[in-house]
């Protein structure tokens, strides 16, 4: 699958900033966060634009947009293929997993609800490697809630 292929979009100089920070980070970031490293190489950027691009190339299945966490900012993704991802809940930071769940998941929800299910996402919560370090615990969490 090549992006050639769609009836896609243009390609703007500003658009394909975004959408190279995206695909570089790893660590899931914030609209915000992208709008920093955009910056970096888009001077003149706007918080705006970055922010309809982001939605653009999320409606075009460029990248991923993720809600973790109740009310939380969304992330965006730019591994788009199939994972799952496990959170923070000290300093939000994400990483990715993958985990298969037993067939039988599937048929339990399908049984459950009535839907026919057709995938699932998993999101794991707990304490990053920084953060369940008990010596760094509230240094690290502290540092991170600044960012
Ligand atoms: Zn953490
Ligand atoms: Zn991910």
């Amino acid at each position: 699958m090549t992006t050639s292929e769609r009836p896609a979009f243009r390609l703007t100089p500003q658009r394909a900033a975004v959408l190279e920070v995206v695909r570089a980070a790893t660590d899931h970031p914030t609209a915000r966060d992208i709008y920093r490293r955009v910056r970096a190489r888009q001077p003149g950027i706007g918080f705006a634009t970055v922010y309809r691009t982001l939605n653009l190339l999320v409606a075009h299945a460029e990248i991923l947009e993720l809600q973790l966490g109740d009310g939380a900012v969304a992330r965006y993704d730019g591994n788009t293929g199939h994972h799952d991802h496990v959170l923070c809940e000290a300093c939000g930071a994400v990483a990715d997993v993958r985990v298969e769940l037993p067939a039988l998941a599937c048929l339990k929800a399908e049984a459950a609800s009535g839907f026919a299910v057709s995938g699932y996402e998993l999101q794991f919560r707990g304490r990053c490697r920084d953060c369940s370090r008990p010596d760094q615990e509230t240094a690290h969490a502290a540092e991170q809630a600044v960012g």
